[in-house]
């Protein structure tokens, strides 16, 4: 297969490329911006990989993308480039209306050109991947779980933004007939996360004795999934999935905020000991605006349609990334040393 992946060099596009380079599934073109989130150092291990190719654009430069697809000609595109952190997108949320909406129908565009050029037997296997987030669907209680019949009701800035691209998505499958899969995953945890997002942030300050910062109560729910099991369930979908479908992903890891920083911690205590607990430096600090209480997926048409289950549980995913943050502390040095160091992001407008 001949795959265009966008936002390659983000957290999860850089683990489904080292899983495809690494098992040499697919011939690869990254296409990237290479924003403040996106980082090469994530692809070193598969840089020099046969069948591979990265090229620094936006998906919002829209005369770009048509000598891309024509020059390439991918079978499949795997979209996951995006603006991605809440906070960001409350405190400006134009990047992501640029990116997540108007960059996504400029790449529909571009694939849908170029798939209509294509032999009928190819134009019927092209497959066009929207990689969406389970926010889209908005907050629940403390009872339920979303499923792929789940109302979209987004409520920060971000969700709202892929929220409209994978409408865009749906779209172009039902009036142009351009063969769509859409994926909902939950909150990703893994290697080479961004150090903005909650488990590498708590990680890195609970290394430097610094403040763990949990927003709110510290109660709010996420449902955690390793990244390298999120890459698994993408290429199920995108090789066997049904165009036109939805499938949720998820990794029936349901804990608070409050419960994934304490195990951090543990796990940091047992790897790196000090002389007090780094528990003790978890703080309560202000709520995130519109902060939503609750996500949690029901992953079972996965299950059931395409036999995926998860390989890690939390627990076990957590301490391997708390060892790969010991192990690899020059990568997101190198991270923090840029852009970032680590300030609180999102307070800065709305109602909160
Ligand atoms: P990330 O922020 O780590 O990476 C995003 C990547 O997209 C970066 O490499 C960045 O350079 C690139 N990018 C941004 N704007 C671009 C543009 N205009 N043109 C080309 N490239 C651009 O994001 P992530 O956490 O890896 O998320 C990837 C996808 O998965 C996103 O679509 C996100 O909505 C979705 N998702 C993420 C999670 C999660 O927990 N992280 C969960 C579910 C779904």
């Amino acid at each position: 297969m001949r795959l265009i992946v966008t936002g390659g060099a983000g957290f999860i596009g850089s683990a489904v490329v080292r899983l495809l380079l690494g098992e040499r599934r697919a011939e690869l073109l990254v296409i990237d911006a290479l924003t403040y989130a996106g980082n090469l150092a994530s692809l070193k291990p598969v840089a020099n990989a046969p069948g591979f190719r990265f090229v620094q654009r936006s998906i919002c430069e829209a005369a770009a993308l048509d000598p891309l697809f024509a020059e390439f000609q991918p079978d499949a595109v795997l979209h996951l480039a995006a603006e991605t952190h809440v906070d960001r997108s409350i405190e400006q949320a134009a990047p992501f209306i640029a990116t997540n909406i108007v960059g996504t129908h400029a790449l529909l565009e571009a694939a849908r050109r170029y798939w209509e050029t294509l032999p009928a037997p190819r134009r019927a296997a092209f497959r066009f991947h929207q990689v969406s987030t389970d926010e889209v669907y908005g907050a629940l209680g403390d009872e339920g779980r979303f499923t792929e019949a789940t109302p979209y009701r987004p409520n920060s800035p971000y969700a709202a933004s892929k929220a409209a691209a994978d409408h865009l998505a749906r779209a172009w499958q039902h009036t142009y007939g351009l063969p769509v899969l859409i994926s909902n995953c939950s909150n990703n945890y893994g290697p080479y996360q961004f150090p903005e997002k909650l488990i590498p942030r708590s990680i890195i300050a609970a290394l430097a004795g610094r403040p763990v910062e949990l927003y709110g109560s510290g109660e709010n729910v996420r449902d955690w999934l390793y990244v390298e099991d999120h890459a698994d369930a993408l290429w199920l979908v995108l090789t066997r999935g049904r165009p036109g479908e939805t499938y949720n992903i998820g990794g029936a890891g349901e804990r608070s905020n409050r419960t994934v920083v304490e195990a951090l911690c543990d796990a940091i205590d047992a790897l790196a000991p000090a002389s007090t607990p780094r528990r003790s430096l978890i703080r309560l600090v202000a709520d995130r605006p519109g902060h939503d209480w609750r996500y949690a997926i029901d992953a079972g048409k996965l299950a059931a349609e395409l036999g995926w289950q998860p390989q890690r549980n939390l627990e076990g995913g957590l301490a391997a990334t708390v060892r790969w943050y010991l192990d690899n502390r020059p990568w997101w040095e190198a991270v923090m040393s840029g852009a970032y160091r680590g300030e609180r992001l999102g307070l800065g407008a709305g109602p909160g």
